[in-house]
């Protein structure tokens, strides 16, 4: 706890986050609008990650006087989901809080297969210790086409060889919906993908009731429900709660070291600390033994190329701020 609650304060978790008021879901399950007590900004780094969709916090009902509702406290956070906040300079943006499973949703083609959102999405993951799992979804449209750019069996091949479990569904069929939902069973899940993969589709095949849970959401916010491009934390199942996410363009890791961004691929693990020098950076050095994994077909050169991609934007990144602190931009 950041701060003791009053006598009357009760517990709740935030479904909900816009425009410094948030959505509460109650332990009875009633949805309240509340804001948030002015102290509690400020404690974290911004305003906007004080209180983020997941949080447990407590809240005051405020007196007969007519007064909101107000979150007192927040508590502390077992884990956290975060990305690097769209635009030009370096914030953190906390996306869901306090998750079991982050869902990476893509298709198999229309769009092609994104490894760069999908090696994002699974190495931020890691770096907050939740477990990650790959969905392909369109599966209809018979992903094994020579023109698409990659095959469906080397995604998931390489996937399942990092530890993520993979599912190819067709949220238009409904082939392997089933098998998807049984696997979210029993936790908060986190469903991320790219606009137009068809992340809506999937999540109405997966829980018919979403329309309407959504809705009820949107009406505490006062907000229509085609405005909103918050994410949103659903009980969509007595065992099963859902955090949608609006449709992501670019996302960018946030609290990696480029230096330890070979940690948060976990095949890899197994190499780490054997090349010959100890402050590898896994590119050209001599004696790299990640490399000679993948020469010798032990680690996947695509997952290996994903790394040193995203290894020399941290790098860019990390310079540009450091010109930036300096004064120099
Ligand atoms: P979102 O932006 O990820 O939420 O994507 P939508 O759910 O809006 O879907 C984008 C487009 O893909 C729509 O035209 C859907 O009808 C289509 N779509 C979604 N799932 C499937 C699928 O499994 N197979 C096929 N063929 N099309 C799909
Ligand atoms: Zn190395």
């Amino acid at each position: 706890m950041e701060t003791p609650g009053t006598p009357a304060s009760k517990t709740a978790v935030v479904v909900r986050v816009d425009f410094g008021a948030c959505v509460l879901r109650l332990d009875d399950g009633t949805l309240l609008r509340a804001t948030v007590r002015g102290r509690l900004m400020g404690e974290r780094k911004s305003l906007g990650n004080t209180i983020v969709v997941g949080d447990r916090v407590l809240w005051d009902p405020g007196d007969e006087r007519g007064q909101v509702p107000v979150v007192t406290a927040v508590e502390e956070r077992r884990n956290a989901f975060s990305r690097r906040a769209p635009g030009r300079h370096a914030a953190e943006q906390v996306v869901a809080v306090n998750l079991d499973q982050v869902v990476l949703v893509s298709a198999l083609d229309h769009p092609p297969f994104s490894r760069g959102l999908a090696d994002r999405v699974l190495c931020q993951a890691e770096s907050a210790g939740i477990p990650g799992r790959l969905v392909l979804n369109k599966c209809d449209l018979g992903g094994d086409d020579p023109a698409a750019r990659e095959s469906t069996g080397e995604i998931l091949d390489d996937y399942s060889r990092a530890g993520y479990p993979g599912h190819t569904v067709s949220a238009q069929t409904g082939a392997g919906v089933g098998e998807l939902l049984d696997a979210c069973r029993g936790g908060r899940i986190l469903f991320v993908g790219h606009s137009g993969v068809g992340k809506s589709t999937l999540l109405n095949a997966m829980f018919p009731a979403l329309d309407l849970l959504v809705g009820q959401v949107n009406a505490k916010t006062g907000r229509g429900r085609h405005t909103t491009t918050a994410a949103t934390l659903l009980r969509v199942a007595p065992d099963l709660e859902l955090v949608d996410t609006p449709g992501v363009r670019a996302f960018g890791l946030w609290g990696i070291e480029p230096a330890n961004l070979a940690q948060v691929y976990p095949e890899f693990h197994p190499r780490l600390g054997q090349c010959r020098f100890s402050d590898c950076a896994h590119f050209a050095e001599p004696g790299c033994a990640l490399r000679i994994a993948v020469d010798e077909g032990l680690i996947s050169p695509r997952r290996y190329g994903s790394y040193l991609k995203l290894r020399g934007e941290l790098q860019a990144d990390s310079s540009r701020e450091s010109l930036r602190q300096g004064g120099w931009t």
